[in-house]
């Protein structure tokens, strides 16, 4: 099995103690070995599962601690305790821990051996209260974890530490990341501002600007011969309208927008930067605002935002290196109009132009069609139903003193009609629990207008994610009702203020 992460590595670290005699270290290190090769092994667990030689000291555990920190590969720690393993001996190691950190819950075998057993099994396979021991340091030293239980074979325990190192590479990926800003947001909106430097602090992502002059200049020095073969692409992959083909009307417009998907790549890359975002409002020279080159840039793994929208951008990045190699997408999402027949209601989710085609498993067709804002040409753009399914949409708010991450579960549908007039590509969804208890969750929150929509990775991946970036997450789904949800909303603001004066 090729993994989406293969570059990158999980340590699995045993604890254990000197008490218990050689032979009986012996069998700690292969069974934990066997432990991290099941995990290793096993299709849902997408970065490599490195096991490490057994803690037996406070030394080793803060040594090894060290060492995951400063390695880039790691991208999070698995500890388990075998043995019993004196949990002071854990602290100096534990509490300099900066990455995501996993305990498993585990023993070596599934069953009990009932009628052999004896006292050196039992000496051997005390993980039960071991394990409590470590739970109680973690849970003192106020260490944040996710909490895994069962044995390293079965495939609902695998399939959990699958999604936290899917949530784990997503946190390295914004801690990580440089996102680039053509122009500011838009004017007078409130939802897309925010804390650049928090969000550094707190995510680890650098937000800054170029002037978009600089993307006109690269936009105009695009050679001819790269824009022939991209144009060739866009023919060979998509539904192209007759009028942007090569021979139609308005094939130039075509070749413009290939002309802005290599700039922008170009650009992109030279900067180190993994998402972007842009304005209508701030176009300076570019003749169409850029969507079709969103659009293919998103479908790379480019996190975007629209409107100057840097905070969801960081989301779309995240979905993207989340969900990698699964069925399912992520894109910049905004819910747009809804359907309100009562017991039916559905929302339309759309933007100007920049949904990724991740979304959908059909052809997208390419048309050119005017643009009611910016006063520019008529822009490019994909045209597609996203595929239905279950997906999650999920927005980053920041309320001042922290940023809030809200997520709403939902059912994306096949529209109930052909939408033939729309000129953009959409998903249409049924959120979870029902209509009016999620947009009213959502309104209480404060849930921002744009969101980042992935049917590749579920809430599961975010909550984890929202744990380890330590940010507050409000989720709406099939649990949710309006009164518990309302005092959710009372009692984490009470909590993540006075979590972090702490
Ligand atoms: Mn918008």
């Amino acid at each position: 099995m090729s993994k989406a992460y293969a570059e990158k590595e999980i340590w699995f670290l045993t604890g254990s103690q000197d008490l218990y005699g050689e032979e009986t270290l012996r069998q700690v290190a292969e069974q934990s070995q066997a432990v991290a090769a099941l995990l290793d092994g096993s299709d849902a667990v997408h970065a490599r599962i490195v096991w490490k030689p057994v803690l037996k000291d406070s030394e080793a555990i803060r040594r090894a601690v060290l060492d995951a920190n400063a390695d880039d590969a790691v991208l999070g720690v698995i500890t388990w305790m075998h043995t019993f393993s004196p949990a002071k001996m854990w602290i100096r190691g534990v509490d300099q821990l900066r990455k995501p950190l996993l305990h498993l819950h585990t023993q070596a075998n599934v069953e009990l051996p009932w009628d052999s057993i004896d006292f050196d099994f039992m000496n051997l396979n005390q993980a039960a209260h071991g394990d409590r021991e470590y739970g109680y340091i973690l849970s003192r030293l106020g260490v944040s974890r996710t909490t895994v239980v069962g044995h390293a074979s079965h495939p609902a325990v695998q399939a959990r530490v699958g999604t936290w190192v899917r949530a784990a590479a997503g946190v390295d990926a914004t801690r990580n990341l440089r996102l680039a800003r053509f122009g500011d947001n838009m004017r007078y909106v409130a939802v897309t501002e925010g804390d650049k430097t928090e969000a550094e602090v707190r995510f680890g992502v650098q937000v800054n600007t170029w002037g978009v002059n600089e993307l006109v200049a690269a936009v105009e020095a695009v050679e001819d011969a790269a824009v022939d073969a991209l144009v060739a692409e866009y023919e060979d992959l998509y539904d192209v309208a007759d009028e942007l083909r090569a021979g139609g009307a308005r094939h130039e417009s075509l070749r413009y927008a290939a002309r802005q998907e290599i700039a922008l790549e170009g650009f992109l890359t030279q900067v180190g930067a993994k998402a972007f975002t842009t304005t209508f409002e701030d176009l300076g020279d570019l003749r169409q605002l850029p969507g079709l080159a969103v659009q293919r840039l998103m479908a790379k793994g480019y996190g975007f935002g629209a409107e100057g929208d840097w905070k969801t951008a960081v989301l779309v990045r995240a979905a993207k290196v989340m969900g990698a190699g699964l069925p399912g997408g992520a894109s910049l999402m905004e819910d747009y109009t809804y359907d309100l027949t009562p017991g039916a209601e559905l929302i339309l989710g759309a933007h100007m132009l920049e949904v990724c085609p991740s979304l959908t498993t059909a052809k997208p067709r390419v048309e050119i069609h005017p643009l009611g804002i910016g006063g520019k040409e008529d822009p490019v753009r994909m045209v597609f139903n996203a595929d239905a399914g279950t997906g999650v949409v999920v927005a980053l708010s920041d309320m001042r003193d922290r940023f809030r991450l809200t997520a709403n579960v939902v059912d994306v549908v096949v529209p109930p009609a052909d939408l033939p007039h729309l000129p953009v590509a959409r998903a249409v969804w049924q959120p979870r629990p029902d209509f009016s208890t999620s947009a009213e969750c959502w309104l209480t929150a404060g849930g921002a207008h744009h969101t980042a929509m992935s049917t590749a990775v579920g809430i599961e991946a975010w909550e984890m994610f929202a744990d380890m970036s330590g940010v507050e997450l409000l989720v709406i789904d099939e649990a949710t009702t309006r009164r518990g949800f309302r005092d959710a909303v009372r009692w984490n603001s009470v909590y993540h203020r006075i979590a972090q004066a702490l």
